[in-house]
């Protein structure tokens, strides 16, 4: 299978490329000429398997270039249950084994994705990433070092450190909004160990970091100087195919664990809702669909930041609003890059339509495609008032905590079931724990706002009984290594610095 830019068909290569380099030399974003089709009897095959190996097995269909071994083999590296677990005491209807289910009702099926090294649901991804680039790397013969950007709402940030810590043949640099990120994530991120890693603030908000990093990747000065070091820029943001196909996986392993328990019979449709920023997690159940999972429709979760919407609504992408800073930071995004994947698809791949919209959007700040060609999808969005509130009725009502990204999801996915009646099995992707937003999380839950993130750790420990995941707890009194703010202009430099060129 090949993968092609969004912007250009004449761009093709195999996954391993894509992989490595992340980014198409025109800017696009490398996608799968066609799609690969589950068979049912494929599906059912998985069934009996753990989680590593469905993995290996669904990456197999995308990434044709792997064999399965080495697949298996990094899949079981990334999802040991030492890197996923949770606290004592805890417990799911479907129980751990990288992700978790817990059913609130028969049409509500909470798909717990956050159980990883940094508590968001980045990890699914950014924990096989660096095993697939390095594989990818090996293949190519490629000799000189990846150099990782990142730019970051928050948890890629954390996610990829930890996935490339000290991975040999990589270095990573990663920017994330000075103010955009709550206490505990940026803690997370400026006390990373590592010889390879380095991390600064952007003075701005992620729209800036993730446009100056876009721009440092495609700057042919600054590449001349990297391939003069013996580098070249690699990405793990959801810009890189890696860190999509990743995600296709638990939605198949969700669907088929419903099916062994009976809440959906096998072949049966379920909705899928995906809180969103940059569309990546979205996308990836979108693709999961297209290749044959039983899924009836998408529902697209937004906070204030409502771009995405709109968009669905009525076929109109258009940034040219006010930025929100709310509770679910790693949702403030008005430039959803993943989106330009699903316009490739449903333009029937349709490269000079890509290319004309993602122009007009960076020059005018807005695109427009038929609607109609958005059916599979339904958007909502709500505001901080609303994410409280659902974040205190899902906890009064069923002792169960969410946080405000997944309060996001829930609120869309109710509001769908009461407007539609549709009575359809949902699976929410919940993609954080809700102690790496805990601030906002006991505010929602006493109506008390805290000092800081670790007042408000402790507090919400106190007032729900349950025990923070140990990589946050951990956290307080960790040594601070990295302290610049950078201004967006100057990305470039100080990637080549934190990169050690
Ligand atoms: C990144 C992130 C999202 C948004 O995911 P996308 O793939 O960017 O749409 C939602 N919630 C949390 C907690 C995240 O870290």
């Amino acid at each position: 299978m090949n993968y092609v830019s969004t912007r250009s068909a004449a761009v093709r290569v195999p996954s391993a490329h894509a992989i490595a380099n992340g980014i198409a030399p025109d800017g696009g974003l490398y996608t799968p000429e066609a799609l690969p089709q589950f068979s049912p009897d494929f599906l059912r095959s998985l069934a009996p398997l753990s989680y590593a190996e469905r993995a290996a097995k669904i990456l197999a269909c995308f990434l044709t270039d792997f064999t399965e071994p080495e697949l298996l083999a990094a899949a079981r590296a990334a999802y040991a249950p030492d890197r996923f677990c949770y606290p004592e005491g805890y417990a799911a209807d479907v129980p751990l084994d990288a992700v978790a289910l817990k059913s609130l009702s028969d049409t509500e099926h909470v798909l717990e994705l956050y159980w990883g090294p940094t508590a968001a649901f980045k990890d699914m991804a950014l924990q096989i990433l660096p095993h697939l680039l390095t594989a990818s790397l090996r293949k190519l013969g490629e000799t000189r070092t990846a150099c990782i950007l990142v730019a970051t709402s928050g948890d890629t940030g954390k996610a990829a450190l930890e996935g490339f810590r000290d991975v040999p043949g990589t270095k990573i640099a990663v920017f994330y909004p000075n103010d955009g990120v709550s206490d505990v994530q940026k803690l997370q991120m400026v006390t990373q160990e590592g010889a390879n890693v380095g991390v600064s603030a952007v003075s701005g908000n992620f729209d800036d970091a993730q446009t100056g990093v876009k721009r440092v990747f495609t700057d042919p000065a600054i590449r001349r100087t990297l391939d003069g070091h013996g580098c070249f820029f690699s990405s793990a943001n959801s810009i890189n195919f890696g860190r999509l196909a990743p995600q296709i996986v638990y939605y198949v392993s969700a669907y088929l664990d419903l099916c062994a328990r009976g809440a959906v019979r096998f072949g049966d449709p379920v909705n899928v809702c995906v809180p969103t920023g940059n569309f990546g997690n979205i996308l990836a159940a979108y693709i999961a669909k297209k290749a044959g999972l039983p899924i009836a429709r998408l529902l697209c979760a937004s906070n204030a930041n409502n771009v995405l919407t709109d968009f669905l609504a009525t076929g109109v992408y258009d940034r040219r609003r006010p930025f929100h800073k709310t509770l679910s930071p790693s949702m403030d995004i008005l430039i959803s890059s993943n989106v330009e994947r699903l316009l490739y698809y449903i333009s029937g791949s349709d490269t000079e339509f890509v290319a004309a919209c993602q122009r007009s959007l960076s020059e005018e700040g807005h695109f427009a495609v038929d609607p109609s060609r958005l059916a599979d999808f339904r958007g909502f969005f709500c505001d901080d008032t609303a994410t409280k509130q659902t974040i205190r009725e899902v906890f009064t009502d069923s002792r169960y905590l969410i946080d405000p990204h997944t309060a996001v999801g829930m609120h869309a996915s109710r509001r769908y079931r009461a407007e539609t009646g549709d009575r359809t099995p949902c699976i929410l992707a919940s993609t954080a724990s809700a102690f790496k937003f805990c601030a906002g999380v006991l505010d929602a839950l006493t109506g008390k706002p805290a000092e800081n993130d670790f007042d408000a750790l402790a507090a919400l420990s106190r007032v729900t009984g349950q025990p923070a995941p140990k990589p946050l707890s951990s956290l307080d009194g960790k040594r601070v290594r990295f302290e610049g703010v950078t201004a967006k202009e100057a990305i470039g430099e100080t990637a080549l610095r934190l990169l050690g060129i």
